[in-house]
């Protein structure tokens, strides 16, 4: 529990980027919903109103949780940790944490990588393909980022097809995905050329600044998500568009 009070300004923000991170959980239920990042004013904001401020990195723009999904945070308490790196906002939300539609952020568990190639110890031995790999064997080291990266593309593609189509199935109260197809294809396409702006801009950014990569892959991920949002709502399978893709190759 609380034992002391420390004031805002006792908070130790990272010297370089003026952020600390924020852990954000439910008062009541005590499950962790996500973890973003503030600066002071962005904590000046939540405890001047009550509602759960935070910094955008990608965006780089104050950001109250939930200013367009309606998923708003009440924050019922701010703390820090006991060395002042890191702070809690425990709050009552109103509507799922994730911009997925999930109540937590954290809804996928990491499992060790799949070895592709058990024994193999050479380099020239292993093969770049993940077949054969079963879960939960631990991988060779060295073998990861060569193995992982093919696996990663596909599944994550994969699982964000998995929850745009159960959203499309369920349509939950207070997800942005079923607001979205609430809307329909009028402001999914609003968002799709929004989004397609955002990469360019930030591609041009990354172009002369390399630390801006991020950026364009932040604003990559928001173009999938909504160019996937807009498939299923029009019934779009995307075996379709791969079939086009294979076509022209
Ligand atoms: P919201 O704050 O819920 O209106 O969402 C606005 C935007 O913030 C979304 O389009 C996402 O890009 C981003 N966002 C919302 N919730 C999260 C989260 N839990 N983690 C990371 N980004 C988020
Ligand atoms: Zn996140
Ligand atoms: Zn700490
Ligand atoms: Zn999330």
């Amino acid at each position: 529990g609380v034992k002391e009070d420390v004031k805002l300004a006792r908070v130790r923000y990272d010297a370089q980027t003026g952020l600390v991170p924020v852990v954000c959980q439910d008062a009541n239920t005590n499950e962790v919903l996500m973890v973003a990042y503030a600066d002071r004013e962005a904590i000046k904001r939540t405890l001047a109103t009550g509602y759960a401020w935070y910094w955008s990195r990608s965006r780089r723009a104050y950001w109250r949780k939930g200013e367009t999904s309606g998923n708003v945070q009440r924050v019922v308490e701010v703390r820090t940790d006991c060395d002042g790196d890191t702070v809690l906002y425990r709050v009552i939300p109103e509507g799922p944490a994730c911009h997925t539609g999930e109540g937590s952020c954290f809804y996928r568990r990491v499992v060790p990588d799949a070895d592709p190639n058990p024994g193999a110890e050479a380099e020239g031995m292993r093969t770049a393909s993940a077949e054969g790999g079963e879960e939960g064997e631990a991988p060779a080291d060295g073998a990861r980022a060569e193995v992982s990266r093919g696996e990663w593309d596909a599944g994550a593609l994969e699982r964000l097809w998995g929850v745009i189509e159960r959203r499309h199935q369920e349509r939950p109260d207070g997800s942005y995905t079923t607001y979205l197809f609430a809307q329909g294809a009028e402001r999914i396409g609003k968002k799709i050329g929004e989004e397609g702006v955002e990469v360019a801009l930030a591609g041009l950014k990354a172009e002369r600044d390399a630390a801006a990569a991020r950026e364009v892959a932040a604003e990559s991920a928001d173009l999938l998500y909504h160019l996937f949002v807009l498939w299923r709502h029009l019934g779009i399978d995307p075996a379709d568009v791969w079939q086009v893709l294979e076509e022209r190759a």
